[in-house]
């Protein structure tokens, strides 16, 4: 896509905006230098809300991956040098800017990817929460001392930094996205390339190497390569530089990242999709069962892996569920997200409308029944309650990432838990019932990386592992757990005494 032609208002706005660079968003973050365009094709940021361009940035090219990482290499092993509480200093700096400019990014999200005020706020929490444990991470658990079965030898593990981490990240959550991983990745002393979503490249990279820049990070450690994955992903994730590839996105494209990353021997952490279910037990508080339903589904549109993707209900509370639920729903405000109340913005773009749009209308050719929504204005879809809803239909199956609930009726404990294992994927779920004993035995069941008891699925702490089993990926993140991705472990032995060799 070309066409720097295009500027509307909306451009000057986001380009004049306190957080951003002095020339504005179109550039590349290399080695420290905002480098503009060049002859570089462009990358149009579009609002979803007014489809208007509200900036252009680069298109990075192959030859920018390779510099990135070439500069990254360079740069990584001064900074692992530093002081941990140099680096650490750094990153709970560039967190308390996310928080001075938090009127600026809450702009940002808005028109970059449709999200509304109330989920700015909590993306912004978020950001900072995974930084201030990050920052943390620089003075933690240097290594340990084991003993040895060996007479007179130490053992140590040396905890050193992995090297150069490679990050890809998606539009829907994309400073928290990129944050979990770029905070502790720099505290603990590694350099980072980041290749932030072509629909978000300002809130999914930019922004970072904004207030990492102010925050006093020196050159060459955090690098930002906004591009469009089908043309730079592959180059970009079966480098050879890199110590880990950090992927979170769809199961499908992040397979062949993960393929692709094994190839050159470096590290894959992948987060991927869900088909997330929120289970409501018979003996269930219902309303507080819907209240949760009704959060976990339509928060940012449903565009969230942890997003409530089927409830299933007890058939003794099907119908006052469907019911509440659709009330619940008919009441959220849709608009442009940059309104103060609206809580239901626009989705991304045209192809995931058709998507969304196109699993509703195949599950009501297959026998399920609208309840409320249904309907579409431009990029903003009703959000949308399905009942008579089996397992195998399309809103159903597929991780459909839009404002949609689709509710499947069962008849016992058993057959709840057959119905949510029945899916590729593992992420997230959740499990409602007065017998927390009850739904102690449905959560351990669930095929699932998280369950929530009397909750839904959308939750995320920075202390706490985040991450799913089977199709929804490998690995965790947050914390300790990262900072193993983050690292190696290097045995050094120490024989203190002459050691007795059988010749
Ligand atoms: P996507 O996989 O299409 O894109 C994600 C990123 O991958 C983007 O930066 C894109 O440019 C890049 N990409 C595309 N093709 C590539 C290639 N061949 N090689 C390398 N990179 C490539 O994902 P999406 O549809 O934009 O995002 C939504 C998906 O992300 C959903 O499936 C959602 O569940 C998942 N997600 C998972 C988590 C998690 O933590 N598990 C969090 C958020 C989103």
């Amino acid at each position: 896509m070309t066409g720097t032609e295009t500027q509307s208002t909306d451009e000057r706005d986001v380009n004049e905006l306190d957080i951003a660079p002095e020339n504005g968003w179109n550039a590349l973050y290399l080695d420290g230098e905002w480098i503009s365009d060049g002859n570089r094709d462009s990358i149009e940021v579009e609002n979803p809300a007014s489809r208007t361009t509200v900036t252009t940035v680069p298109s990075g090219t192959e030859d920018d991956v390779d510099e990135a990482y070439a500069v990254a290499a360079a740069a990584q092993e001064e900074w692992a040098e530093r002081p941990p509480q140099e680096r650490a200093a750094i990153v709970s700096e560039a967190c308390e800017l996310l928080g001075e400019y938090a009127a600026d990014l809450e702009t940002l999200f808005a028109v970059e990817c449709g999200g509304v005020q109330l989920k700015a706020g909590f993306e912004t929490q978020l950001a900072q929460g995974t930084m201030e444990v990050g920052a943390g991470l620089a003075m933690r658990d240097g290594g340990r001392r084991k003993d040895s079965v060996t007479p007179g030898k130490e053992n140590l593990l040396v905890r050193e930094p992995a090297g150069v981490v490679g990050v890809i990240t998606p539009w829907n959550f994309p400073l928290y996205l990129s944050s979990r991983v770029v905070a502790p990745a720099i505290a603990l002393g590694n350099s980072v390339v980041l290749k932030p979503d072509e629909h978000t490249p300002i809130t999914g990279g930019l922004v970072l190497a904004k207030v990492f820049e102010e925050a006093g990070l020196p050159e060459g450690v955090l690098n930002v390569v906004p591009g469009y994955g089908h043309e730079i992903g592959d180059h970009f994730s079966g480098h050879d530089v890199p110590s880990v590839m950090s992927f979170t996105g769809s199961s499908e494209v992040g397979r062949g990242v993960g393929q692709r990353a094994v190839g050159s021997y470096t590290e894959p952490a992948l987060e991927l999709g869900g088909n997330n279910a929120h289970v409501v037990l018979e003996d269930a508080d219902l309303e507080r069962a819907i209240d949760a339903g009704a959060f976990g589904s339509f928060t940012h549109q449903g565009q969230e892996c942890i997003s409530i993707n089927r409830h299933l209900v007890h058939e003794s509370l099907y119908d006052e569920y469907v019911a509440g639920l659709a009330d619940r729903a008919e009441q959220l405000p849709i608009g442009d997200p940059l309104k103060e109340g609206t809580l239901v913005g626009p989705v991304i773009n045209e192809s995931q409308r058709d998507k969304i749009v196109g699993f509703i209308e195949e599950s009501v050719e297959r026998g399920a029944t609208v309840e409320t929504g249904g309907d579409h204005d431009d990029l903003f879809v009703e959000p949308t309650v399905l009942s008579g809803v089996s397992n195998d239909m399309p809103a159903a199956s597929n991780e459909h990432f839009g404002p949609v609930a689709p509710v499947i009726p069962f008849e016992s404990d058993e057959e709840a838990i057959r119905i949510v294992n029945d899916t590729e994927y593992g992420l997230s779920g959740s499990v409602h019932s007065t017998d927390v004993a009850r739904a102690r035995d449905v959560a351990d069941a669930m095929e699932t990386g998280m369950v929530h008891i009397n909750d839904q699925p959308l939750n995320d702490e920075p202390h706490v592992a985040f991450g799913g089993v089977n199709a929804s990926g490998m690995g965790r993140y947050n914390d300790e757990w990262i900072m193993d991705t983050l690292t190696t472990l290097k045995w050094i032995s120490i024989q203190r005494e002459p050691r007795e060799y059988p010749y």
